[in-house]
């Protein structure tokens, strides 16, 4: 099974993705970063962000868990200190979005089904601002990043940095693996 999984990834390889979307953008994420931290009020007006789209797992809280990472708390009041408005989008259920987002006070928007546009139009609904000025932030290039081009919004990658467990997460991140190298070259292993 293991080796099945590795092959199907090594034949859907970025270099074949890369080419099939004719060229990187649709994978390339505006920015490469490391961690929600470096989402800086600088680096927001530098591409003129006035709203957020936030993933959950592994982008502000271990996966499906309702604990935060730390320091997540005061970087959403550094935020919206500006003004910036914010919106959780995710693809998992009700039942470990809705609480973790009031926890936190933020709206959201659960069964995203991203890549798909439908849970980022919703999110949409919910802001006041163009697709172009809206910064979608997540850990995986084949659902947050790609959902973000496709919706024309800007969008940064974090590196994941909790464990993962499924099959179909273990295949994405193979698939990822060389557009990550491209990115974030010795600092992604
Ligand atoms: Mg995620």
């Amino acid at each position: 099974m293991k080796s099945m999984s590795r092959n199907i990834a090594a034949a859907f390889r970025a270099d074949f993705l890369f080419d099939l979307f004719g060229g990187v953008r649709v994978l390339t994420p505006t920015v490469a970063l490391e961690a929600f931290s470096d989402v800086t009020p600088e680096l927001l007006i530098k591409y003129n962000i006035d709203a957020i789209i936030l993933d959950v797992d592994n982008t502000v809280s271990p996966p499906s868990s309702q604990e935060i990472y730390e320091g997540v708390e005061a970087w959403l009041d550094k935020i919206k200190g500006m003004g910036i408005e914010i919106v959780i989008c995710s693809n998992n259920f009700k039942k470990r979005v809705y609480p973790f987002a009031k926890s936190i006070g933020l709206d959201c928007v659960a069964m995203s089904f991203k890549p798909l546009p439908f849970g980022f139009i919703r999110a949409k609904k919910k802001l006041s601002v163009k697709p172009k000025n809206v910064l979608v932030i997540g850990d995986q290039i084949f659902t947050d990043i790609l959902g973000a081009r496709l919706a024309g919004m800007k969008s940064a990658l974090l590196i994941p940095r909790s464990p993962e467990r499924g099959a179909t997460i273990r295949l994405r991140r193979m698939m990822e693996r060389h557009i990550r190298k491209k990115l974030y070259g010795e600092k992604y292993k």
